[in-house]
């Protein structure tokens, strides 16, 4: 360490680097890394499953998030060590890419460093372990696609989808009202998917949460809600085929600005001033009444005086709009945002079936519904809920059905569930290491052992004694040549996943076995490690 000084005097301090700096090389330098991988998989291999449990991540502002879902919880565990962050990254992808099965995706790299570190210490090259599991994972992805079932569904049939949703929503907080959220998640990715191009656009779903009611109450609403009410209490509270002028520009009498100067010295003067003044504006709500619009939606504010005169001559308005919402209005209603008062035409306007305004509780919460928009491919999923937490939950919940009915849309192949799945594709990749002659044979068999790891999660954090499981189950599918079964988290009484209805997105597995075992090659490879030693 070295004082300096800068040109202007000012002292600052040089740390000589590269004496400081920590290396771990070679053996000690994998061994490092996937200790801090495992970690990571330790923390969330309790949260996996229908009976996992919850974590409770406090921010350094006291902000409390309560979540089961992976990425959430890698997100706010703010972690340091590089490694670590690979497996959050991880994590992030399989969200970003999947939506679902963040948590299994960590515990399955989780273990199969366990395994690869079992493997170094035969050791076995960490370059052999990284094919060997390659080779695997390719294997198990094949696998995957021979187990996988097509499903048939149409806007008749919405069961398969309700079905696969529901499990995605049955390890959550929420799953005590699975059934009525899959369903709402269902119509909602129906209602804006593109079946013939097989695609979903989840932007127009919006997801919006307010404290209260009860969790069953969460509806799913053909349009958009806004945080607003009408401007006037005396302004109707429900317009029919409303047609809706979007304004970004002020809807009040002209302010004198402080360049201008008004003299006024007499009464006389001062009754024209607010004629005038009275009259531009009136002139401006008849503007907009001949064009038609029957409701005024502006991002401006408006005086009491301009307030009373709106609700005098009948034109419902709602002010203060923020700029996000105005945009979402105008794309679901199909109208243009009008930024000057004087461009306003009737082609500009925007129409919904209905606007009305719904107030809540006891309070004098109110919002205001737009449905049956022009653009019908808007909706919007309300949830409410005890408190903010359980709010926020359930929109992550929601987040992840959400996307798995988009991924069933875009491709409708499923696996069983439960563990099933993987239970099936260690059975296959332990028969196929028999077939290679090399080195890499023991790496295939411990990614198969690694596979187990999973089903092997979900019994324990169901309370049941899990190598004892796992073998049952194991042998049941070994014997009768089926991959349906599965662990029985719920103490239903079958171990068949099929009758149990647990299913799960081939897309969503294949992306989870290919990323962990990325992830794990990645970390495999590295043999240096320099860091910053702490000063
Ligand atoms: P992830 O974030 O990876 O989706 P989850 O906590 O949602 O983690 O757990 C998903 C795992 O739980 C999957 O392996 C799934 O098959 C399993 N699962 C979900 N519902 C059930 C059920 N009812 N019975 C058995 N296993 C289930
Ligand atoms: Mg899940």
């Amino acid at each position: 360490m070295a004082l300096a000084f800068d040109e202007f005097g000012r002292p600052f301090i040089i740390l000589k680097e590269q004496e400081q700096k920590t290396r771990l090389r070679g053996l000690d330098a994998h061994k490092a890394n996937i200790s801090a991988g495992k970690a990571v998989a330790r923390i969330l291999k309790t949260s996996l499953g229908p009976k996992g449990m919850d974590k409770m991540l406090s921010s350094p502002d006291g902000d409390v998030t309560i979540t089961n879902d992976g990425a959430t919880i890698l997100e706010q565990m703010d972690v340091d060590n590089q490694i670590a962050k690979l497996m959050v990254d991880l994590s992030r992808s399989q969200d970003y890419e999947i939506g679902d099965g963040t948590t299994g995706v960590v515990v399955m790299a989780g273990s199969f460093l366990e395994q690869a570190e079992r493997l170094l210490e035969h050791g076995i090259h960490p370059i052999r372990i990284a094919e060997g599991f390659e080779m695997a994972s390719r294997i198990a992805v094949e696998h995957l696609e021979r187990i996988a079932q097509k499903f048939e569904f149409g806007p008749a049939n919405l069961e398969p989808l309700i079905q696969t949703c529901m499990t995605t929503l049955s390890s959550k907080i929420v799953n005590r009202c699975k059934r009525d959220l899959a369903e709402i998640a269902v119509k909602a990715v129906l209602a804006v998917a593109d079946l013939e191009r097989k695609d979903v656009n989840l932007d127009l779903i919006k997801v919006e949460g307010k404290v209260g009611g009860k969790l069953e109450d969460t509806e799913l609403i053909y349009g958009i809600i806004v945080d607003k009410d009408m401007s006037h209490p005396q302004m109707p509270k429900r317009i029919e085929d409303a047609k809706i002028a979007i304004l970004t520009c002020p809807f009040e009498p002209p302010k004198p600005k402080t360049k201008h100067k008004v003299d006024i010295d007499s009464v006389e003067k001062f009754q024209t001033l607010r004629l005038q003044e009275q009259k531009y504006f009136d002139d401006m709500v008849q503007k907009c009444k001949d064009v038609g619009a029957s409701l005024v939606i502006c991002q401006w504010g408006f005086d009491d005086e301009a307030n009373h005169l709106l609700m005098h001559r009948n034109l419902p308005a709602v002010r203060w709009v923020g700029g996000v919402e105005l945009e979402l209005i105008a794309i679901a209603t199909g109208g243009r945002i009008v930024p000057r008062f004087q461009e306003l035409t009737p082609e500009k306007l925007g129409k919904a079936g209905l606007v009305r305004e719904k107030s809540f509780g006891t309070t004098k919460d109110r919002m205001l519904y737009i449905e049956h928009c022009a653009n019908s491919r808007a909706v919007t999923i309300f949830i409410r809920g005890g408190n903010k937490m359980i709010i926020e939950e359930t929109k992550r919940s929601i987040h992840d059905a959400l996307c798995v009915a988009r991924n069933l849309i875009r491709n409708n192949s499923i696996v069983y569930g439960g563990g099933s799945a993987e239970i099936s594709c260690s059975v296959a990749v332990e028969a196929a290491a028999d077939r290679y002659p090399g080195v890499e044979q023991y790496a295939i068999r411990a990614f198969a052992d690694a596979l187990d790891s999973i089903p092997m999660a979900l019994a324990e954090n169901s309370g049941l004694q899990p190598i004892e499981t796992l073998s049952a189950v194991k042998s049941q599918q070994i014997k009768e040549n089926n991959p349906f079964y599965g662990i029985d988290c719920n103490d239903v009484g079958t171990n068949d996943m099929c009758e149990q209805n647990v299913f799960e997105t081939l897309i969503g597995k294949q992306q989870q076995i290919l990323l962990a075992t990325q992830v794990v090659k990645m970390i495999l490879k590295i043999d240096d490690v320099i860091s910053p030693s702490e000063y």
